[in-house]
């Protein structure tokens, strides 16, 4: 979902992030004004004066049709309990696709295939995130001010699945307990196989995995990549 946490114990960030889903549903939240006013949210991304490569944003079905997604966001299905995608699509930069296609063709040499969950995801996403999260608990999302590397089309979130059924992996997508961790050792011989399997791929493919989401992938050259805020709809991708 996000950078890393300043984790602070893991049932603070589990009791966190239901209380951010309860308060979503009940819309109690964007009704708080002397919150906003107190911390308000910047109006537009922040500009990175390192990211100097041109955004050459791919659909990835598109790119390569093997790979399948279960866009979470596009559903509310997810940690929020509300759409925040109106497409289920998965968007990714050109050389992030391509990497991810050799992945693919490395897990199909094994059975698998890569299950993409989140992709590029627009800035007014992260900063929605935020704005929806209580003051106390927005060590769970990403800051708009930094914004997120799925803002600059660099991170993905993804899974295996055999035969187009997802296998099971130490935690469900976006389950932020220590199983969701890639030093857990607890959960099932077989998940922990599978995540460390897909870890070995996507390594070696130039990703660089985040310690505290077992789903989650930086490519490795996500700083050449501005933060951007094009509607996920809108993307003209090749
Ligand atoms: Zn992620």
């Amino acid at each position: 979902m996000t950078e890393p946490p300043a984790f602070a114990g893991t049932l603070m960030r589990r009791a966190a992030l239901r209380s951010i889903g309860a308060g979503l549903g009940a819309g109690v939240l964007s009704a708080c004004a002397p919150r906003l006013a107190a911390s308000p949210s910047p109006l537009a991304p922040p500009t990175d004066p390192a990211a100097t490569a041109a955004p050459d944003l791919v659909d990835l079905v598109r790119f390569d049709p093997r790979l399948r997604l279960d866009i979470r966001y596009a559903t509310p299905a997810n940690f929020m309990h509300r759409v925040l995608y109106p497409v289920a699509r998965a968007v990714a930069q050109r050389p992030v696709a391509e990497a991810l296609s050799r992945v693919q063709t490395r897990a199909e040499a094994d059975g698998y295939g890569l299950l993409i969950l989140d992709a590029y995801r627009p800035w007014r996403i992260t900063r929605a995130m935020w704005e929806a999260t209580p003051p106390g608990k927005r060590e769970f999302v990403a800051d708009p001010r930094t914004g997120s590397r799925h803002n600059r089309g660099c991170s993905i979130d993804l899974s295996l699945h055999r035969g187009g059924i997802e296998v099971a992996m130490p935690s469900p997508y976006d389950d932020f307990t220590p199983a969701a961790y890639r030093n857990f050792t607890a959960a099932p011989p077989e998940a922990l196989r599978l995540s460390r399997l897909l870890e070995s791929w996507m390594v070696a493919e130039g990703f660089v995995p985040l310690a505290n989401e077992w789903w989650h992938y930086d490519w490795a050259e996500w700083r050449r990549f501005p933060i951007m805020d094009v509607p996920l709809e809108n993307v003209t991708a090749g």
